[in-house]
Protein backbone atom coordinates (compact mmCIF):
# COMPACT_ATOMS: atom_id res chain seq x y z
CA UNK A 1 0.00 0.00 0.00
CA UNK A 2 1.32 3.42 -0.75
CA UNK A 3 2.36 5.45 1.79
CA UNK A 4 0.05 8.97 1.95
CA UNK A 5 1.04 12.32 1.67
CA UNK A 6 -0.27 15.15 2.74
CA UNK A 7 0.13 19.01 3.19
CA UNK A 8 0.25 19.26 7.15
CA UNK A 9 0.31 16.84 10.06
CA UNK A 10 -0.82 17.95 13.29
CA UNK A 11 0.42 15.85 16.35
CA UNK A 12 -1.87 16.49 19.44
CA UNK A 13 -5.86 17.59 19.65
CA UNK A 14 -5.65 19.50 22.47
CA UNK A 15 -6.87 23.30 22.03
CA UNK A 16 -3.68 24.63 20.21
CA UNK A 17 -3.59 20.77 17.56
CA UNK A 18 -7.41 21.63 16.64
CA UNK A 19 -7.13 25.02 15.94
CA UNK A 20 -4.42 24.77 13.88
CA UNK A 21 -6.44 22.12 12.27
CA UNK A 22 -9.54 24.54 11.58
CA UNK A 23 -7.35 27.32 10.39
CA UNK A 24 -5.42 25.25 7.98
CA UNK A 25 -8.65 23.54 6.07
CA UNK A 26 -10.31 26.40 5.76
CA UNK A 27 -7.04 27.73 4.03
CA UNK A 28 -7.18 24.35 1.69
CA UNK A 29 -4.51 22.63 2.65
CA UNK A 30 -4.78 19.04 2.93
CA UNK A 31 -4.37 18.60 6.67
CA UNK A 32 -4.76 15.80 9.27
CA UNK A 33 -4.70 16.04 13.15
CA UNK A 34 -3.89 13.04 15.32
CA UNK A 35 -4.16 11.99 18.87
CA UNK A 36 -7.35 11.27 20.42
CA UNK A 37 -9.44 14.69 20.95
CA UNK A 38 -8.51 16.28 24.36
CA UNK A 39 -6.86 13.29 25.63
CA UNK A 40 -4.66 15.13 27.93
CA UNK A 41 -7.62 17.41 29.45
CA UNK A 42 -10.07 14.30 30.32
CA UNK A 43 -7.32 12.21 31.50
CA UNK A 44 -4.23 14.17 33.05
CA UNK A 45 -5.96 16.69 35.06
CA UNK A 46 -8.24 16.01 37.90
CA UNK A 47 -11.76 14.99 37.76
CA UNK A 48 -14.13 17.93 39.16
CA UNK A 49 -11.14 20.49 38.24
CA UNK A 50 -12.37 24.06 37.25
CA UNK A 51 -11.04 26.30 34.34
CA UNK A 52 -8.87 28.92 36.18
CA UNK A 53 -9.19 30.96 33.05
CA UNK A 54 -12.63 32.84 31.60
CA UNK A 55 -15.31 32.04 29.73
CA UNK A 56 -14.53 34.59 27.69
CA UNK A 57 -10.78 32.94 27.57
CA UNK A 58 -11.15 29.80 26.40
CA UNK A 59 -12.31 29.58 22.63
CA UNK A 60 -10.82 27.28 20.31
CA UNK A 61 -10.14 29.49 17.30
CA UNK A 62 -11.06 28.96 13.84
CA UNK A 63 -11.37 31.49 11.23
CA UNK A 64 -14.78 32.37 11.31
CA UNK A 65 -14.73 32.66 14.83
CA UNK A 66 -18.54 30.11 14.62
CA UNK A 67 -17.45 27.48 16.75
CA UNK A 68 -16.11 29.29 20.33
CA UNK A 69 -17.06 28.52 23.81
CA UNK A 70 -20.03 30.79 23.73
CA UNK A 71 -21.44 28.75 20.74
CA UNK A 72 -21.12 25.58 22.92
CA UNK A 73 -22.83 26.91 26.07
CA UNK A 74 -23.48 30.19 27.57
CA UNK A 75 -21.19 30.86 30.88
CA UNK A 76 -21.83 33.79 32.82
CA UNK A 77 -19.01 36.42 33.73
CA UNK A 78 -17.07 34.70 36.16
CA UNK A 79 -19.10 31.58 36.01
CA UNK A 80 -16.12 28.79 36.33
CA UNK A 81 -15.82 25.84 33.30
CA UNK A 82 -15.87 22.45 34.55
CA UNK A 83 -13.22 20.61 33.01
CA UNK A 84 -15.64 17.82 31.58
CA UNK A 85 -17.68 20.77 30.16
CA UNK A 86 -14.39 21.96 28.16
CA UNK A 87 -13.58 18.59 27.03
CA UNK A 88 -16.77 18.10 25.87
CA UNK A 89 -16.35 21.34 24.55
CA UNK A 90 -13.45 20.38 22.38
CA UNK A 91 -14.69 17.51 20.91
CA UNK A 92 -17.68 19.49 19.75
CA UNK A 93 -15.15 21.96 18.15
CA UNK A 94 -13.54 19.14 16.42
CA UNK A 95 -16.59 17.73 15.20
CA UNK A 96 -17.75 20.92 13.41
CA UNK A 97 -14.21 22.58 12.51
CA UNK A 98 -12.03 19.53 11.62
CA UNK A 99 -14.61 16.78 10.99
CA UNK A 100 -13.14 13.70 9.06
CA UNK A 101 -9.60 15.57 9.19
CA UNK A 102 -9.10 14.71 13.15
CA UNK A 103 -7.28 10.83 13.13
CA UNK A 104 -7.39 9.57 16.82
CA UNK A 105 -4.18 7.33 16.26
CA UNK A 106 -1.10 7.87 18.42
CA UNK A 107 2.08 9.44 16.35
CA UNK A 108 5.00 7.21 17.87
CA UNK A 109 7.45 9.20 15.58
CA UNK A 110 8.22 12.33 13.84
CA UNK A 111 11.47 11.53 11.01
CA UNK A 112 12.50 12.73 7.56
CA UNK A 113 12.07 10.91 4.47
CA UNK A 114 13.65 13.11 1.37
CA UNK A 115 11.94 16.64 1.88
CA UNK A 116 9.03 14.81 3.74
CA UNK A 117 8.55 14.06 7.17
CA UNK A 118 7.42 10.88 8.13
CA UNK A 119 5.15 10.09 11.06
CA UNK A 120 4.70 6.62 12.45
CA UNK A 121 1.58 5.97 13.86
CA UNK A 122 0.97 3.35 16.88
CA UNK A 123 -1.39 1.52 14.39
CA UNK A 124 1.53 0.49 12.18
CA UNK A 125 0.83 2.49 9.73
CA UNK A 126 2.85 5.87 8.20
CA UNK A 127 1.93 9.07 6.80
CA UNK A 128 4.51 11.38 4.52
CA UNK A 129 3.54 15.25 5.13
CA UNK A 130 5.20 18.36 3.74
CA UNK A 131 5.37 20.52 6.96
CA UNK A 132 4.71 19.25 10.31
CA UNK A 133 3.11 21.08 13.47
CA UNK A 134 3.50 19.63 16.83
CA UNK A 135 1.01 20.50 19.27
CA UNK A 136 1.78 18.14 22.27
CA UNK A 137 1.00 20.54 25.01
CA UNK A 138 2.55 20.14 28.59
CA UNK A 139 2.72 16.51 29.14
CA UNK A 140 6.22 15.92 27.46
CA UNK A 141 7.49 18.85 30.12
CA UNK A 142 6.47 17.98 33.28
CA UNK A 143 9.04 19.14 36.08
CA UNK A 144 9.54 16.78 38.71
CA UNK A 145 11.90 18.04 41.42
CA UNK A 146 15.54 16.32 41.68
CA UNK A 147 14.42 16.13 45.26
CA UNK A 148 11.89 13.50 44.79
CA UNK A 149 14.11 11.84 42.30
CA UNK A 150 15.09 8.67 44.49
CA UNK A 151 11.33 8.21 44.97
CA UNK A 152 9.28 5.52 42.82
CA UNK A 153 6.24 6.43 41.02
CA UNK A 154 4.06 4.86 43.65
CA UNK A 155 5.66 7.23 46.65
CA UNK A 156 6.14 10.16 44.83
CA UNK A 157 4.07 11.69 41.34
CA UNK A 158 3.54 14.61 39.28
CA UNK A 159 0.22 15.91 39.13
CA UNK A 160 -0.47 15.75 35.24
CA UNK A 161 -0.21 11.71 36.43
CA UNK A 162 -3.46 12.16 38.29
CA UNK A 163 -7.01 12.28 37.31
CA UNK A 164 -9.13 10.39 39.79
CA UNK A 165 -7.66 11.20 42.96
CA UNK A 166 -10.63 9.27 45.18
CA UNK A 167 -7.55 6.56 45.52
CA UNK A 168 -6.05 8.68 47.90
CA UNK A 169 -9.10 8.41 50.47
CA UNK A 170 -7.91 7.73 53.88
CA UNK A 171 -4.14 8.58 52.99
CA UNK A 172 -1.82 10.90 54.06
CA UNK A 173 -0.40 13.22 51.40
CA UNK A 174 1.58 16.06 50.43
CA UNK A 175 1.36 18.28 47.86
CA UNK A 176 4.40 20.69 46.76
CA UNK A 177 3.81 23.90 44.97
CA UNK A 178 1.57 27.06 45.67
CA UNK A 179 -0.04 27.50 42.00
CA UNK A 180 -3.71 26.50 41.31
CA UNK A 181 -2.88 23.19 40.35
CA UNK A 182 -1.46 22.20 43.70
CA UNK A 183 -4.13 24.37 45.66
CA UNK A 184 -6.77 22.72 43.52
CA UNK A 185 -4.96 19.22 43.58
CA UNK A 186 -5.28 19.49 47.70
CA UNK A 187 -8.32 20.79 47.97
CA UNK A 188 -9.98 18.04 45.59
CA UNK A 189 -7.73 15.33 47.45
CA UNK A 190 -9.23 16.33 50.61
CA UNK A 191 -12.53 16.42 49.37
CA UNK A 192 -12.16 12.86 48.12
CA UNK A 193 -11.33 12.32 51.92
CA UNK A 194 -6.98 11.99 52.38
CA UNK A 195 -5.59 13.80 54.53
CA UNK A 196 -3.70 16.76 52.84
CA UNK A 197 -1.01 19.55 53.51
CA UNK A 198 0.59 21.55 50.63
CA UNK A 199 4.15 22.29 51.22
CA UNK A 200 5.80 25.39 49.22
CA UNK A 201 8.28 28.08 49.19
CA UNK A 202 6.46 31.13 48.96
CA UNK A 203 6.29 32.34 51.85
CA UNK A 204 2.79 33.21 51.57
CA UNK A 205 -0.08 31.90 48.95
CA UNK A 206 -1.17 34.49 46.64
CA UNK A 207 -4.95 34.19 45.64
CA UNK A 208 -6.74 36.11 42.76
CA UNK A 209 -9.21 38.47 43.38
CA UNK A 210 -13.27 38.05 42.76
CA UNK A 211 -13.70 39.55 39.50
CA UNK A 212 -16.38 42.60 39.86
CA UNK A 213 -18.82 42.57 37.22
CA UNK A 214 -19.30 46.60 37.67
CA UNK A 215 -15.56 48.63 38.37
CA UNK A 216 -15.29 52.70 38.44
CA UNK A 217 -13.45 54.17 35.25
CA UNK A 218 -10.38 54.40 37.28
CA UNK A 219 -10.66 51.17 38.08
CA UNK A 220 -11.09 50.27 34.47
CA UNK A 221 -7.84 52.01 33.25
CA UNK A 222 -5.32 51.53 36.07
CA UNK A 223 -6.21 47.86 35.67
CA UNK A 224 -7.69 46.98 32.57
CA UNK A 225 -9.19 43.63 31.86
CA UNK A 226 -7.62 40.88 29.21
CA UNK A 227 -8.01 37.13 28.66
CA UNK A 228 -5.05 36.90 30.95
CA UNK A 229 -6.03 38.59 33.50
CA UNK A 230 -6.66 42.06 35.07
CA UNK A 231 -3.56 45.40 34.43
CA UNK A 232 -1.60 46.53 31.90
CA UNK A 233 1.08 44.32 31.68
CA UNK A 234 -1.58 41.32 30.67
CA UNK A 235 -3.71 43.57 28.74
CA UNK A 236 0.11 43.44 26.04
CA UNK A 237 0.84 39.62 27.15
CA UNK A 238 -2.57 38.57 25.63
CA UNK A 239 -3.09 41.06 22.86
CA UNK A 240 0.02 41.76 21.68
CA UNK A 241 2.37 37.65 21.40
CA UNK A 242 3.37 38.64 18.21
CA UNK A 243 5.39 41.40 19.70
CA UNK A 244 6.94 39.88 22.40
CA UNK A 245 8.70 37.84 19.96
CA UNK A 246 11.00 41.31 19.06
CA UNK A 247 11.81 41.58 22.74
CA UNK A 248 15.56 40.49 23.93
CA UNK A 249 15.99 37.38 24.92
CA UNK A 250 16.63 38.17 28.64
CA UNK A 251 13.26 40.79 28.36
CA UNK A 252 11.22 37.28 27.47
CA UNK A 253 12.69 34.88 29.42
CA UNK A 254 12.05 37.03 32.89
CA UNK A 255 8.09 37.54 31.35
CA UNK A 256 7.76 34.08 30.96
CA UNK A 257 9.38 33.59 34.48
CA UNK A 258 7.61 36.19 36.56
CA UNK A 259 4.61 36.91 34.51
CA UNK A 260 0.99 35.28 36.00
CA UNK A 261 2.80 33.52 38.38
CA UNK A 262 1.56 31.23 40.68
CA UNK A 263 -1.86 31.81 42.28
CA UNK A 264 -5.32 30.40 43.17
CA UNK A 265 -8.57 30.91 41.67
CA UNK A 266 -10.88 33.11 44.07
CA UNK A 267 -13.70 30.37 44.07
CA UNK A 268 -11.33 28.01 45.23
CA UNK A 269 -10.03 29.66 48.61
CA UNK A 270 -12.65 29.03 51.13
CA UNK A 271 -13.12 25.31 49.95
CA UNK A 272 -8.73 25.25 50.40
CA UNK A 273 -9.14 27.11 53.80
CA UNK A 274 -11.54 24.58 55.31
CA UNK A 275 -9.87 21.66 54.16
CA UNK A 276 -5.53 21.99 54.05
CA UNK A 277 -3.15 22.20 56.49
CA UNK A 278 -0.19 24.50 54.59
CA UNK A 279 3.59 25.02 55.33
CA UNK A 280 5.27 27.80 53.86
CA UNK A 281 8.54 29.16 53.59
CA UNK A 282 9.94 25.65 52.87
CA UNK A 283 11.79 23.89 50.53
CA UNK A 284 11.74 20.41 49.77
CA UNK A 285 15.74 19.44 49.73
CA UNK A 286 15.93 15.83 50.05
CA UNK A 287 13.71 12.24 50.03
CA UNK A 288 13.94 8.97 51.22
CA UNK A 289 11.88 5.67 51.05
CA UNK A 290 11.02 4.99 54.54
CA UNK A 291 7.54 3.25 55.44
CA UNK A 292 5.97 5.63 53.42
CA UNK A 293 7.85 8.80 52.38
CA UNK A 294 10.03 11.07 54.39
CA UNK A 295 10.64 14.45 52.86
CA UNK A 296 14.03 16.63 54.15
CA UNK A 297 12.80 20.48 54.39
CA UNK A 298 14.23 23.54 54.94
CA UNK A 299 12.84 26.67 56.05
CA UNK A 300 14.00 30.38 55.43
CA UNK A 301 16.12 30.21 58.44
CA UNK A 302 18.02 27.69 57.22
CA UNK A 303 16.79 25.39 59.86
CA UNK A 304 16.10 21.66 58.40
CA UNK A 305 13.08 19.86 59.37
CA UNK A 306 11.82 16.16 58.38
CA UNK A 307 8.17 14.90 57.40
CA UNK A 308 6.32 11.46 57.01
CA UNK A 309 4.11 11.03 54.40
CA UNK A 310 2.13 8.41 52.60
CA UNK A 311 2.33 10.08 49.23
CA UNK A 312 3.80 13.62 47.54
CA UNK A 313 2.71 14.86 44.64
CA UNK A 314 4.78 17.29 42.78
CA UNK A 315 2.41 20.50 41.51
CA UNK A 316 5.84 21.74 40.18
CA UNK A 317 5.03 23.20 36.80
CA UNK A 318 6.30 23.06 33.27
CA UNK A 319 9.48 23.27 31.93
CA UNK A 320 10.03 23.72 28.33
CA UNK A 321 13.39 21.58 26.71
CA UNK A 322 13.76 20.66 23.44
CA UNK A 323 15.92 17.29 24.39
CA UNK A 324 12.29 16.49 25.88
CA UNK A 325 10.51 15.70 22.67
CA UNK A 326 11.21 12.15 22.66
CA UNK A 327 8.43 11.97 19.42
CA UNK A 328 10.77 13.55 17.32
CA UNK A 329 14.08 11.33 15.70
CA UNK A 330 17.30 12.04 17.28
CA UNK A 331 18.34 13.78 14.31
CA UNK A 332 15.33 16.37 13.64
CA UNK A 333 15.72 16.84 17.73
CA UNK A 334 19.31 17.88 17.08
CA UNK A 335 18.82 20.36 14.19
CA UNK A 336 16.27 22.40 15.96
CA UNK A 337 17.97 25.39 17.03
CA UNK A 338 17.09 26.07 20.50
CA UNK A 339 18.46 29.16 22.98
CA UNK A 340 18.82 27.01 25.91
CA UNK A 341 16.62 24.52 26.47
CA UNK A 342 13.49 26.20 24.54
CA UNK A 343 13.31 25.96 20.56
CA UNK A 344 14.01 29.02 18.32
CA UNK A 345 10.96 29.58 16.41
CA UNK A 346 9.77 32.13 13.52
CA UNK A 347 6.96 34.58 13.40
CA UNK A 348 4.97 31.89 11.89
CA UNK A 349 6.11 29.35 14.89
CA UNK A 350 8.25 27.35 12.35
CA UNK A 351 11.73 26.15 13.87
CA UNK A 352 15.12 26.38 12.23
CA UNK A 353 13.83 23.15 10.65
CA UNK A 354 12.31 23.79 7.47
CA UNK A 355 8.27 22.89 7.75
CA UNK A 356 8.45 22.19 11.19
CA UNK A 357 6.83 23.79 13.81
CA UNK A 358 5.62 24.01 17.28
CA UNK A 359 3.01 25.64 19.15
CA UNK A 360 1.35 25.89 22.48
CA UNK A 361 3.52 26.10 26.11
CA UNK A 362 6.99 25.23 23.73
CA UNK A 363 6.19 28.73 22.19
CA UNK A 364 6.11 30.66 25.32
CA UNK A 365 9.92 31.75 25.29
CA UNK A 366 9.08 33.01 21.94
CA UNK A 367 5.42 34.45 22.06
CA UNK A 368 4.92 35.02 25.77
CA UNK A 369 2.58 34.02 28.24
CA UNK A 370 -0.61 33.57 26.47
CA UNK A 371 1.15 30.51 24.76
CA UNK A 372 0.67 28.67 28.04
CA UNK A 373 -3.45 28.86 27.76
CA UNK A 374 -6.72 28.21 25.64
CA UNK A 375 -6.34 32.34 24.95
CA UNK A 376 -3.39 31.60 22.64
CA UNK A 377 -4.47 29.25 20.29
CA UNK A 378 -6.31 31.20 17.56
CA UNK A 379 -3.22 33.51 17.27
CA UNK A 380 -0.90 30.60 17.04
CA UNK A 381 -3.20 28.88 14.66
CA UNK A 382 -3.35 32.02 12.44
CA UNK A 383 0.19 32.75 12.47
CA UNK A 384 0.88 29.41 11.97
CA UNK A 385 -1.69 29.07 9.12
CA UNK A 386 0.01 32.14 7.11
CA UNK A 387 3.57 30.40 7.50
CA UNK A 388 2.66 26.92 5.98
CA UNK A 389 0.32 28.82 2.93
CA UNK A 390 3.12 31.05 2.46
CA UNK A 391 5.76 27.83 2.07
CA UNK A 392 3.32 25.13 0.30
CA UNK A 393 2.58 27.33 -2.15
CA UNK A 394 5.52 28.79 -3.04
CA UNK A 395 6.58 27.00 -6.06
CA UNK A 396 9.17 24.36 -5.76
CA UNK A 397 12.91 24.72 -7.02
CA UNK A 398 13.38 21.59 -8.43
C1 LIG B 1 -4.10 21.33 35.72
C2 LIG B 1 -4.10 22.33 34.60
C3 LIG B 1 -5.10 23.27 34.51
C4 LIG B 1 -5.11 24.19 33.46
N1 LIG B 1 -6.14 25.09 33.39
C5 LIG B 1 -6.17 25.98 32.37
C6 LIG B 1 -7.25 26.90 32.23
O1 LIG B 1 -8.15 26.98 33.05
N2 LIG B 1 -7.25 27.72 31.14
C7 LIG B 1 -6.26 27.70 30.20
O2 LIG B 1 -6.33 28.46 29.24
N3 LIG B 1 -5.23 26.85 30.31
C8 LIG B 1 -5.16 26.00 31.37
N4 LIG B 1 -4.11 25.12 31.48
C9 LIG B 1 -3.06 25.17 30.48
C10 LIG B 1 -3.48 24.22 29.34
O3 LIG B 1 -2.81 23.04 29.49
C11 LIG B 1 -3.23 24.82 28.01
O4 LIG B 1 -3.90 26.03 27.89
C12 LIG B 1 -3.76 23.93 26.86
O5 LIG B 1 -3.84 22.59 27.21
C13 LIG B 1 -2.90 24.08 25.69
O6 LIG B 1 -3.41 23.28 24.65
P1 LIG B 1 -2.47 22.36 23.80
O7 LIG B 1 -3.27 21.90 22.66
O8 LIG B 1 -1.19 23.09 23.55
O9 LIG B 1 -2.07 21.20 24.78
P2 LIG B 1 -2.84 19.92 25.33
O10 LIG B 1 -4.20 20.30 25.77
O11 LIG B 1 -1.92 19.30 26.31
O12 LIG B 1 -2.99 18.99 24.07
C14 LIG B 1 -1.91 18.30 23.51
C15 LIG B 1 -2.41 16.95 23.11
O13 LIG B 1 -1.42 16.29 22.35
C16 LIG B 1 -1.53 14.93 22.60
N5 LIG B 1 -0.32 14.26 22.17
C17 LIG B 1 0.92 14.40 22.68
N6 LIG B 1 1.76 13.58 22.03
C18 LIG B 1 1.05 12.92 21.09
C19 LIG B 1 1.37 11.93 20.13
N7 LIG B 1 2.60 11.47 20.02
N8 LIG B 1 0.39 11.45 19.32
C20 LIG B 1 -0.87 11.94 19.43
N9 LIG B 1 -1.23 12.87 20.35
C21 LIG B 1 -0.28 13.35 21.17
C22 LIG B 1 -1.76 14.86 24.10
O14 LIG B 1 -2.36 13.64 24.48
C23 LIG B 1 -2.70 16.04 24.31
O15 LIG B 1 -4.04 15.66 24.33
C24 LIG B 1 -4.09 24.18 32.51
C25 LIG B 1 -3.06 23.24 32.61
C26 LIG B 1 -3.06 22.32 33.64
C27 LIG B 1 -1.95 21.32 33.71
Amino acid sequence: MRTPVIDVAIVGAGPYGLSVAAHALDAGLDTRVFGRPMWAWEHHMPRGMLLKSEPDASHLGDPDRRYGLDAYRRYAYGEPVPVAEFVDYGRWFGTRAVGQALDESEVVSVGTEGEMFALSLASGESVLARSAVLALGFLPFAHRPGALAALPPDAATHSSDHHELGGFAGRDVTVVGAGQSALETATLLAEAGAKVRVVARTRMLDWNAVPAERRSALDRVLAPRSGLGSGWPSVVWSRLPGAVRYLPRPARAHIVRTALGPAGSWWLRERFDDAVTVTLGTRLTASERRDGVRLHLTDVTGAITTLDTEHVIAATGYRVDVARIGLLADRLRRAVASSGPTPRLSRTFETSVGGLHLVGLAAAATFGPAMRFVYGCDFAARRVTRGLTNRLRRPRTS
